[in-house]
């Protein structure tokens, strides 16, 4: 398990730690500013990241958080109606034992799960960033029943392991609203959701990262922006693994089908 450790340790430059909003399970299939801004994304990172964490709105459990321990993960098409491209492709990544090892070293309450492959909140967008699936990445699931506080906490522990070469990323949607979407691809996004969308971003740049935690006090706006907090949580690990004055980039930001705010930020 521990053949990994040394490319891990070899780094001594402290990874970045980004957010992605994935959006649609096409985006892996699609060319469009999105993927473009992921694509450059990718090849802005320096040096090559010795591993890769995603934690995934993708991937829920109910009685604590797992990390992915195999060594082979599989790609995961957890989605339906969708065209047949979509389920032939096959992310080849290795997985990162050792980053699983890390994690759990730094939260010694993280459980280990030897199955889990890589869900499309984690592919689609190593797809673009990645393009080659030559980096290891490893998974953390997201516990559904903890509060906000415990995602963020454990999100400032696992930043020590960007110290170590690893690129962590979250993968969800700051505004994230299925019931309400609207598949034309020129619809505007509701009010709600740029309201929403731009108090998460004002807070971020305030750095009162805590308010995110509450962040249904914004009422309406929130309500019928984080319906359910699968794709809000991954924002939280972002910024718990964020240094207190690493400043964001916005290296992508806008919204798809009226309900879902792309926006993808970047520290480090
Ligand atoms: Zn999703």
């Amino acid at each position: 398990m521990r053949e990994n450790m040394t490319d891990v340790n070899s780094h001594n430059v402290i990874m970045p730690v980004l957010f992605i909003g994935h959006g649609s399970p096409m985006n892996a299939v699609m060319s469009n500013t999105f993927t473009e801004h992921l694509s450059a994304a990718g090849k802005a990172i320096k040096p090559r990241p010795a591993a890769i964490l995603v934690v995934s709105a993708h991937w829920l459990t109910t009685d604590g958080s797992y990390v992915s321990t195999t060594p082979k993960p599989d790609t995961i098409y957890d989605f339906s109606g969708f065209p047949d491209e979509l389920y032939n492709i096959v992310y080849p990544a290795p997985g990162s034992p050792a980053t699983a090892e890390l994690a759990i070293e730094n939260a010694p309450y993280i459980k280990q799960d030897p199955s889990w492959g890589l869900d499309h909140g984690a592919w689609t967008i190593l797809k673009h960033l990645y393009p080659q699936a030559d980096i290891p990445v490893c998974q953390l699931s997201i516990d559904y029943h903890k509060p906000m506080s415990y995602h963020f906490e454990l999100g400032k522990k696992l930043g020590e392991l960007r110290k170590q070469g690893v690129l962590i990323i979250g993968s969800g949607n700051i505004v994230h609203n299925l019931m309400l979407i609207d598949f034309d691809d020129n619809a505007k996004p509701f009010d709600w959701a740029v309201e929403f969308d731009s108090w998460v971003k004002s807070v971020i740049d305030s750095r009162n990262f805590e308010d995110l935690l509450s962040y249904e006090k914004m009422g309406r706006s929130a309500k019928l922006s984080v319906p359910t907090v699968d794709h809000y949580v991954p924002l939280l690990y972002t910024l718990g693994a964020a240094g207190k004055d690493e400043p964001f980039e916005y290296f992508h930001e806008g919204f798809d089908y009226s309900t879902l705010s792309m926006r993808c930020l970047k520290a480090g």
